[in-house]
């Protein structure tokens, strides 16, 4: 325990030293959010320059926690020279710009597609938020729908403070770059799927990863998808628009990393993860299985003759939830999984005379 000297408050120092055997120098920062995750895991890493991955929400609790762990292992936020971001959620990076402020020579690093996210955040218009309801309209939800959800996201973002302010990026990384310390060095990993902008950090003589969001305890990462240009792709026979497609990116990425020596993942929520092959089997598991689910429902309605929707589809595997409050997740991985089937010559994509997209099963092989 440790006060805070301008409340008097007592708050617990949540961090924990070297909680990796053979890693002294690293430790990990469990930051408050208000959220069902309930908390965010930056490291320090205790060496030359002295660096912190991720800096968790702008807010008072989270300064407060990030302050205190710092006192605690010795340092104050103006000792930090360098912070890298796994991606552009606000929980990763909410501090940037306030540690940025206070510490006179700290260097911001991120991927170079995550970099134009950070540097102009805005919590409502990012294009996976803003953007989506555009998504789901094509992906046939009905009209009245889709305004019901742009209400109730608008209402949502207005009740809440953004806690998170646009950061300078100082240096924009990409696969195979180098964040090179005193005595070794963290290869970049880009690991497109929970967002397009996500880096990891790997260590390869000790096999160590910072996974940052997209692989955690006890959870399976979302995947976004969204439209990454307002007009449609010339060479796409249905004028599609081109989208970041989340799920295709984030199996991809997984099978990448499992090509990799990894004896331990310090992930972005929750405690080490020391089994990284068995997280990592579970991670395209739980997909393999939603995608398997989707795909079964598509056969059986294909089997009738007819061509289904996204929207559709969700209906019949989530009958009694709200489509404007709870069906975003899940509209997402049905379309995220019509995305894999598509690329596994498993659906054939078409466009209905109202312009919504639908879908039937085709036999893999036959295209
Ligand atoms: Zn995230």
């Amino acid at each position: 325990m440790s006060l805070d000297h301008r409340t008097g408050e007592a708050s617990v120092a949540r961090f924990e030293r070297s909680p990796l055997a053979g890693w002294p120098h690293v430790h990990s920062i469990r930051l408050p959010t208000p959220w069902r995750s309930n908390s965010v895991q930056a490291y320090l890493i205790e060496s030359d320059p002295l660096t912190l991955v991720d800096c968790g929400l702008d807010d008072r609790a989270s300064r407060i926690a990030l302050d205190t762990a710092l006192e605690g292992l010795g340092y104050g936020v103006e000792d930090l020279r360098r912070l890298v971001i796994t991606h552009y959620h606000r929980d990763h990076m909410g501090q940037a710009a306030s540690l940025k402020s206070r510490a006179s020579s700290l260097e911001i690093l991120a991927h170079v597609e995550a970099a134009p996210m950070l540097e102009a955040f805005s919590l409502g218009e990012n294009p996976n938020v803003a953007g989506v309801t555009d998504l789901f309209l094509e992906f046939g939800v009905p009209a009245e729908i889709v305004e019901g959800i742009r209400n109730w996201r608008r209402a949502v973002l207005d009740s809440e403070p953004p806690r998170c302010s646009p950061t300078v990026v100082d240096r924009r990384l990409r696969e195979g770059d180098s964040v090179v310390f005193k005595d070794f060095a963290l290869d970049v990993i880009h690991t497109p799927g929970h967002t397009a902008g996500h880096l990891m950090l790997h260590q390869s003589d000790s096999g160590v990863l910072w996974s940052g969001g997209q692989l955690v305890s006890g959870a399976i990462a979302n995947t976004e998808n969204y439209y990454t240009d307002d007009r449609p792709d010339p060479a796409d026979p249905l004028g599609r628009r081109p989208r970041f497609r989340g799920l295709v990116e984030y199996r991809r990425s997984l099978a990448g990393l499992r090509r990799r020596s990894i004896r331990a993942i310090l992930p972005g929520y929750g405690p080490p993860i020391l089994q990284p092959e068995r997280a990592l089997r579970e991670a395209a598991l739980f997909y393999d299985v939603r995608i398997q689910r989707i795909e079964r429902s598509l056969r059986s309605v294909s089997a009738l003759g007819e061509a289904v929707s996204a929207f559709e589809i969700w209906r019949a595997l989530f009958p009694g939830e709200d489509p404007v409050k709870e069906m975003w997740p899940h509209l997402l991985t049905v379309i995220g999984a019509l995305d894999v089937l598509e690329e596994q010559g498993a659906c054939i994509t078409e466009r209905r005379a109202d312009g919504a997209l639908v879908h039937r099963h085709a036999v893999r092989g036959r295209g």
